[in-house]
């Protein structure tokens, strides 16, 4: 077969890589007929051998096993970078981060001569600070948009960018795009932070114990307004930034377009489960999901959703991403209960 595009999406079962290697082979995606390279350190799961991907079994943060994996490759045309590393610092972030991003750069860039972009995955970070400075630096103030001047503290993210700008600036024809969600609806169960995923296992276990389904959150964060990204709609941001000429060499923020409340979203959640809604008790302390979940043993990661649920979400612009050509949106309630139906359907939750 002949392929107009090649891709490279490092993290191919992650949150945002199961949305590409879903979309990026399907016969009207932009840029296509696509080839689909798929990379990710763990054997291929059962829910992604339905995608017509070459799936590489490879730690990109291992040179030597980057190099041998991935400088054959010589055909590809864009990388998807939609993976990380988490750290206990962001000192330690920044360099395991770089060092996986320049593995993979170092393999690919000298060897693909038709290597046309490169498709960098951020988020709201850049705009509030790493996790480890929440609540001590001043964020941005919101709406967040994208050219705003960086926060004068480390971050992975500000480092990746500077890789990616330095890489595209050596070699003629090489663009860029930096693509910065909030907290990611999707299918993903390799997912390090995938809220919907904890939430629909937090309510099999209420359901199961006969618990309510309380929020595991606070009062600001329940009743505030909040912003998410759809995988899906992410993926085809990436696609679009990718074969688009308008959107080369810029960041755009990427978020659904709607504005929605936990307080409301929760009706819908436990709808979908079948529980009994409950209000915030405004008087009551709450407890948050890895309280709650601490003698459950390991069945999920709940640190990303105490985060999510801690404090006010931020809100952002997506006014420049329509303004280069994109007006692309999703439902955030039907976001949601796709995601679940999905994972339903893979028999991932109950
Ligand atoms: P995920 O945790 O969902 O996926 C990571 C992917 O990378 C998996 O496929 C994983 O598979 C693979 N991977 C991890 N380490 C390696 C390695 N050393 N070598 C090869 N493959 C590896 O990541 P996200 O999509 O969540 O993250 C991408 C970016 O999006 C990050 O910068 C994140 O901060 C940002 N973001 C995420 C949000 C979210 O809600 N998830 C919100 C906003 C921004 P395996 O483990 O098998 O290797």
């Amino acid at each position: 077969k002949n392929f107009q595009s090649v891709a490279l999406v490092a993290g191919v079962t992650g949150i945002i890589g199961n949305s590409l290697a879903e979309i990026l082979p399907l016969s009207d995606t932009p840029g296509g007929p696509w080839k689909v390279y798929g990379v990710a350190r763990r054997p291929r799961p059962s829910w992604s051998l339905d995608h017509p991907v070459q799936y590489i079994q490879c730690d990109v943060l291992n040179a030597d096993d980057a190099r041998a994996k991935l400088s054959p490759l010589t055909d590809i045309t864009h990388i998807f970078w939609v993976t990380w590393a988490n750290r206990p610092s962001e000192a330690e972030c920044i360099q395991v981060n770089d060092a996986m991003f320049l593995n993979v750069l170092n393999a690919v860039v000298p060897n693909a001569p038709n290597l046309t972009h490169i498709c960098l995955q951020t988020g709201h970070k850049h705009y509030i600070g790493p996790f480890e400075s929440l609540g001590k630096i001043k964020p941005h103030e919101t709406p967040f948009v994208e050219d705003v001047p960086r926060l004068p503290v480390p971050n992975f993210y500000y480092s990746l960018e500077d890789i990616l700008f330095e890489t595209c600036k050596k070699k003629q024809g090489l663009t860029w795009s930096v693509h910065r969600a909030a907290v990611i609806f999707g299918f993903s169960p390799y997912s390090m932070m995938n809220v919907i995923g904890t939430i629909c296992v937090y309510a099999a276990m209420c359901k199961h114990e006969k618990v309510p389904f309380k929020f595991p959150g606070t009062k600001a964060a329940w009743n505030c307004y909040s912003v998410a990204s759809d995988a899906d709609l992410i993926a085809e941001h990436q696609i679009w930034a990718a074969v688009d000429p308008y959107a080369k060499n810029e960041a755009f923020n990427c978020t659904n377009g709607d504005l929605f409340k936990w307080r409301q979203l929760w009706k819908v959640l436990a709808e979908e489960f079948e529980l009994e809604y409950v209000e915030v008790d405004e008087n009551e302390e709450f407890v948050s999901m890895s309280e709650w979940m601490k003698d459950k043993g390991p069945v999920t990661t709940c640190w990303f959703a105490d985060v999510i649920f801690s404090g006010e979400c931020m809100l952002d612009s997506m006014n420049k991403s329509k303004e280069h050509g994109f007006l692309g949106f999703r439902n955030t309630t039907k976001s949601v209960i796709s995601v679940i139906d999905k994972m339903r359907a893979h028999k991932i939750v109950p």
